[in-house]
């Protein structure tokens, strides 16, 4: 029987086809570390994976399982910068700020596709990304940012689709338009995410599942981390949680919000030829934002429903194939074999969040939807900054990220209104 993370509803389909994972002890009584991490996921298992490379005594605690929060399983899309357009951030911040803050995101995919060819972990690359829009009011939007990235941002991949070409590319006419990037593409982060936890324990990082971090504070010189297994005393840490951070760390927790999204894997769709026939990977306009591709074997990944709240949808597959079926009405009736939800973090500016919550301890997370390249650079940029190295996380550091509004009592029913409002005008 596959793994059922406890703390993210469903099977994922990655879950459900991989070799089993292996198993990482728990912590067994207290110890001392150079660098203690919170949080196994890309972020918290790549600072280990480069600490530990570099001879630094590094140990790694995951309250789970490693990939059980959003790493082992998310949509698998690279994108391209960050979350925001970069000619948003380049009104918001100036274009200097702006071009790093994207090229630091173009260094992330070299990053990933390099780390993973260095150790020969089949990630399943495919290359290809097509961003569609839903409403014919945001063409001129999408026929700009294609000039700006080529010409003030030297990102020479993207393409403007009329509506056929969207049409033929997508196997539906469901769209208007879109942008075809093919300077990016999609993996399969389940595999990243096993190979990253091999090569980080390969390395010397001491690493433990089933292992809760209760309580981190700063005692004499030391980080002192008390967990449901034993107490871990370090010269420094990394809270590496995101949207799983709970109450484990206030000011991580009023910067990074998590919004849980769904995604339904179909049966393999052998008699739909016409079905995205290039092999790219799909995100739209909307502000929820449905995200899918095919899968290796020739299935329909399919992400877009979100929830504001701690309650599961109760129906997670029907509303997939409802959303679905918009897209590909042929598909209308399509088997959902499995389906499956985890936690993205968000910010306000929808911008990474990178502190220093308390001395020595730094927290980084709030990728915002683009994680997957840019948490894995980020945990290795925090291993470059332990060992003194100047690095980019320098420019999400100088970001000034928000907290949300409302404190930690009110804050969640205020962005169930904010992001509800939102998700309505998608519909409008
Ligand atoms: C459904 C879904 C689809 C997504 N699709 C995409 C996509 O297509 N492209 C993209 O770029 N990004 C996507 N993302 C976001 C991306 O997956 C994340 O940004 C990225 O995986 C974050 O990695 P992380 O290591 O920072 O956090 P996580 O992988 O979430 O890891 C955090 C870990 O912290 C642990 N933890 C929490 N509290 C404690 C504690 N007290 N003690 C010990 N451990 C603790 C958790 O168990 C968890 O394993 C998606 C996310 C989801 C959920």
């Amino acid at each position: 029987m596959p793994w059922q993370s406890p703390i993210s509803p469903g099977i994922s389909w990655y879950e459900a086809t991989i070799p089993e994972r292996p198993v990482y002890p728990a912590l067994a009584g207290s110890r001392k570390t150079g660098v203690a991490i919170v949080g196994g996921g890309y972020t918290g298992l790549q600072a280990a994976y480069n600490l530990a490379k570099s001879g630094t005594d590094v140990t790694v605690i995951d309250a789970c399982r490693f990939g059980d929060g959003a790493s082992g399983r998310n949509g698998g899309q690279f994108g391209t910068g960050q979350r925001a357009w970069a000619e948003d951030t380049e009104e918001a911040l100036g274009h200097e700020r702006a071009k790093l803050l994207f090229e630091m995101a173009e260094n992330a995919k070299r990053y990933v596709l390099g780390f993973a060819g260095e150790h020969g972990i089949d990630i399943e690359f495919v290359p290809g990304q097509l961003s569609v829009g839903h409403k014919k009011g945001l063409e001129t939007d999408y026929r700009r940012h294609v000039e700006a990235m080529a010409e003030r941002f030297g990102y020479p991949h993207l393409s403007f689709m009329e509506r056929d070409e969207t049409a033929s590319r997508l196997g539906s006419d469901h769209y208007h338009f879109g942008i075809r990037d093919t300077g990016t593409g999609h993996i399969h982060p389940m595999k990243l995410l096993m190979g990253l936890a091999t090569q980080a324990a390969r390395t010397g990082a001491s690493l433990h599942e089933q292992t809760k971090a209760l309580k981190i504070e700063k005692k004499g010189g030391a980080i002192v981390i008390d967990t449901d297994r034993g107490t871990i005393t370090a010269d420094r840490a990394l809270i590496a949680c995101n949207a799983y951070i709970g109450n484990l760390e206030p000011v991580t927790a009023s910067h990074v919000m998590p919004i849980r999204s769904f995604i339904g894997a179909t049966k393999i769709l052998s008699d739909h030829p016409d079905v995205l026939p290039g092999g790219e990977s799909v995100d739209d306009s909307r502000f929820v934002v449905r995200y899918f591709r095919k899968s290796k074997d020739g299935r329909l990944l399919f992400g877009g429903r979100e929830a504001y709240t701690a309650d599961n949808p109760r129906d997670i597959s029907s509303h997939i194939r409802r959303q679905i079926s918009e897209i590909y009405p042929a598909l209308a009736n399509v088997e959902i074999t499995h389906a499956w939800g985890g936690s993205v973090g968000i910010t306000m500016p929808r911008q990474p969040f990178c502190r220093e919550v308390m001395p020595g301890v730094t927290s980084i997370g709030g990728y915002s939807g683009h994680g997957v390249m840019l948490s894995n650079y980020c945990g290795k940029l925090y291993a470059d900054l332990v060992l003194g190295k100047q690095t980019e996380l320098d420019l999400l550091k100088a970001l000034k990220i928000p907290a949300f509004p409302g404190g930690m009592r009110f804050r969640s029913a205020l962005l169930f209104l904010a992001l509800s409002w939102y998700a309505l005008r998608d519909r409008l």
